[in-house]
């Protein structure tokens, strides 16, 4: 699932394209929205909030969407759109300028609300870790708070957005923390380290575009899909565990070696690595 990063990308990659212009197609292929109209309309912004993607309309309307699993938006050259493209059962959302197309593939979610009733869409997440709003003493609180496990708690968009599964394992494994105690038992000062951590790694991806966080291109993570492989800080195998409770539950790589031993559902038996037979 795309993380703050990729929407961030997003974000900025279609606002560039279709600010302040006029829209001439905005096809929303979506329960309930295909009779609007919003052609002629300017993008006044496009921005990312958390995993959310807000795109702002004059006139005081706001596109909402969100990429859930395999959902992204294309950005091309209009008068480069073949026309088999448009015709997609796959394209959700077809939004064009003179110049410029965005194609919503595969979205999650996709609706139209008033700009000032943003907060019915985005109300819910906590401080968003690469907003212009970050409120790290607030993210901090809410994980202090959490009833749930550390790895859980992070990825609750409700405590901090942003943070999927490849970047919650990763600054987990950073911090040495393990994924499977209560939030609420970790000190405080740990949890403000694990935020900025966290924070600082997925700057990095939205910068150089990908996760890169060892700095190796070959192998740009420490545990994250590395399940049955050595750990690069212990040579113990890195491990995937479920985390989180049913039906929402998400898998976490660690290491129990570096990160305080087996998850509860682990039962430690060998793992294979991803993609062997
Ligand atoms: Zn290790």
């Amino acid at each position: 699932m795309p993380e703050g990063d990729v929407l961030l990308r997003t974000a900025r990659r279609l606002h560039h394209a279709l600010v302040d212009e006029p829209l001439v197609v905005a096809d929303l292929r979506w329960s309930g929205l295909s009779e609007l109209d919003l052609t002629g309309r300017r993008t006044t912004e496009v921005i990312s909030r958390g995993k959310h993607l807000l795109h702002r309309l004059e006139g005081g309307a706001t596109i909402h969407s969100h990429l859930r699993m395999e959902g992204h938006w294309w950005v091309e050259r209009r008068d480069q759109v073949r026309p088999g493209v448009l015709r997609s059962p796959d394209l959700r959302a077809a939004l064009a300028t003179t110049e410029w197309a965005a194609l919503g593939w595969q979205l999650g979610m996709l609706d139209v609300v008033d700009t000032a009733q943003e907060s019915t869409v985005v109300g819910h997440l906590g401080p968003d870790l690469l907003g212009p709003d970050w409120q790290e003493s607030v993210a901090v609180d809410n994980l202090h708070r959490s009833a749930q496990s550390l790895g859980a708690a992070l990825l609750d968009q409700r405590n901090l957005a942003g943070l999927g599964t490849i970047y919650a394992s990763e600054s987990l494994f950073v911090q040495r923390l393990s994924p499977w105690q209560p939030a609420s038992a970790v000190s405080e000062d740990a949890l403000q380290l694990l935020v900025r951590r966290a924070q600082r790694l997925l700057k990095h991806g939205a910068e150089v575009g990908r996760p890169s966080i060892t700095g190796d291109p070959r192998e740009p993570t420490y545990v994250h899909a590395r399940s049955g492989r050595p750990c690069r800080r212990c040579g113990g195998p890195v491990r995937v565990s479920a985390i989180g409770t049913a039906p929402r539950e998400r898998p976490m790589f660690y290491c129990p070696q570096c990160q305080g031993g087996l998850g509860p559902d682990d039962d430690g038996r060998p793992q294979r690595p991803l993609g062997a037979r």
